[in-house]
């Protein structure tokens, strides 16, 4: 097979070029292949010599007008951006791994010594930039035919693959889920063998495949297999425990585990945004520790969405998930994943609405899209019900949001005014008259608006025997 098609950008040509100057050979591999035969975009694009990798680099950088050369010296590797393209330089390696560490002990090696210990045959394919087979594909392990058969396959035995380097089982779970292949049966069993070797890698690795997952069209797939494999018991034991169903009275619960990756792949289709798609994942986190039998009631998780909202730092912190402003979105979305549905059980009131409202904040339209996703039932009517009510939630938020603007609801008057019309200093009363103040706000007792919050807090002054300034004097 022969790509040149594929490569006729003139800077592969002159890459060549320089290689020669150099007396080495080069060869584009890797994901960068793979993407082309499968018609996937990819800016980044791997090079290969046989040695001296970094000098490569430095010679085409210089070719091709580039001053910026980012080199790491440890690995071999250097870098540099070409338009848009990110173009990356090593020499061929070969590896072997000591037993308790991912660091490898490299040695140069030859060009099929490097596509040996690539993680699977679709990812081992190279193209030659030598003159004189410019653009055949070098495939010794079969990628070509795997491509084909979408299959994901080790070069080498799976064992000696995963135990080299276990991330790769990670990654085994990640293309299988972004590109629809299967992994191959002995990898398969492989990995099942091998999951407890992904304690030795470093979280960071790990949630870098798993964010991966989570930004696949359909996650649920990738999250099944995390599970079915044992890898998601190594790092994510909270949602291992979602799973499975308990039965008692002939009363049988749902299978959280597979409800949550429905709600998360319901989510997809309506939002990419990672964080809310986090959200989803984190949900019914705390439903295991929450779960009763209520005789009369049958199961409840009463609570799991303030333990849940609680659990999130620990886990966020763990997996090495940033633990600021995205996690305190998770936590809050994780607390009032319930409040808009349980808002339809009753009649709906003005003043839970805006509750809501204040309480969400911006965010209230990601959490109405979790809500929306979180409608799973098998029970269509149900469904049907709840998707009604949901409309109806959802019209109320949009009418009182343009009546009250409650969204960012900012008090009309603050504790300094509190404090200056009663000269008194920061203490427990500021807080009491504020607080009233919201209250009678978000209750529909006055309007957000300066005179009627400012007469309001006269009358809650007095109850608690506060006179303005001005009439003292
Ligand atoms: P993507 O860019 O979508 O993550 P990719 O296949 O390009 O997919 P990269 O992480 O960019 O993945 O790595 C580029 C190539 O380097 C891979 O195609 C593979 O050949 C090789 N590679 C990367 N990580 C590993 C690993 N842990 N073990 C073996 N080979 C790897
Ligand atoms: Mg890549």
């Amino acid at each position: 097979m022969n790509l040149s098609q594929h490569i006729k950008a003139p800077f592969y040509r002159i890459i060549g070029e320089e290689a020669e100057k150099l007396g080495i050979e080069v060869y584009a591999i890797g994901g960068f292949v793979r993407d082309i035969l499968l018609e996937r975009k990819n800016d980044d694009v791997d090079f290969v010599t046989n040695g001296k990798g970094i000098e490569l680099a430095k010679a085409c950088a210089k070719a091709l007008g580039i001053k910026k050369v980012d080199i790491f010296k440890t690995y071999g590797t250097a870098h540099f951006k070409y338009h848009n393209l990110d173009l990356e330089f090593v020499g061929a390696r070969k590896e072997s791994y000591r037993e308790h560490s991912r660091n490898p002990e490299v040695s140069p090696g030859t060009l099929e010594d490097d596509q040996r210990r690539r993680d699977f045959t679709v990812n081992a394919l190279a193209i030659s930039l030598q003159k004189n087979n410019f653009g055949d594909v070098i495939d010794p392990f079969d990628g070509i035919g795997d491509l084909e058969k979408k299959i994901l396959r080790t070069p080498l035995n799976p064992d000696i693959t995963f135990s080299d380097d276990p991330l790769r089982m990670m990654r085994a779970v990640r293309f299988s889920n972004q590109l629809g292949f299967k992994i191959a049966d002995e990898s398969w069993q492989a990995i099942k063998q091998n999951a407890d070797r992904l304690k030795i890698v470093s979280m960071e690795r790990i949630i870098t495949e798993v964010n991966k997952i989570v930004m696949c069209d359909k996650p649920s797939i990738g999250f099944d297999l995390l599970f079915k494999t044992g890898l998601l018991h190594q790092f994510f034991p909270e949602m291992v425990r979602l799973h499975g169903v308990e039965k008692k009275n002939g009363i049988a619960h749902k299978d959280n585990f597979y409800h949550t990756i429905q709600v998360l792949d319901n989510l997809c289709v309506m939002s990419d945004k990672l964080w809310l798609r986090w959200s989803a994942i984190m949900h019914d986190i705390a439903k295991p520790p929450t779960k009763r039998f209520e005789e009369g009631a049958g199961w409840t998780f009463h609570g799991h969405e303030d333990l849940g909202a609680r659990m999130v730092p620990k886990i966020f912190s763990r997996l090495k998930l940033p633990l600021d402003h995205q996690m305190k979105y998770v936590q809050k979305m994780v607390l009032l994943h319930l409040r808009p549905i349980a808002l339809t059980k009753e009649e709906i009131s003005d003043s839970a609405i805006r509750r809501l409202l204040f309480e969400a904040g911006d965010d209230i339209d990601d959490l109405m899209l979790l809500c929306k996703a979180d409608i799973t039932s098998k029970n269509e009517a149900k469904v049907k019900r709840y998707l009604a009510n949901y409309e109806i939630v959802k019209q109320k938020l949009i009418e009182l949001e343009e009546k009250d603007r409650i969204r960012n609801f900012q008090p009309p008057v603050t504790g300094e005014h509190i404090m200056e019309t009663f000269g008194i200093g920061p203490g427990r009363e500021v807080g009491i008259i504020k607080n009233a103040i919201k209250d009678a706000i978000l209750d529909g007792i006055i309007h957000n608006a300066y005179q009627e919050a400012f007469d309001f807090m006269l009358a809650e002054g007095d109850k608690l025997g506060l006179k303005p300034k001005s009439s003292d004097q």
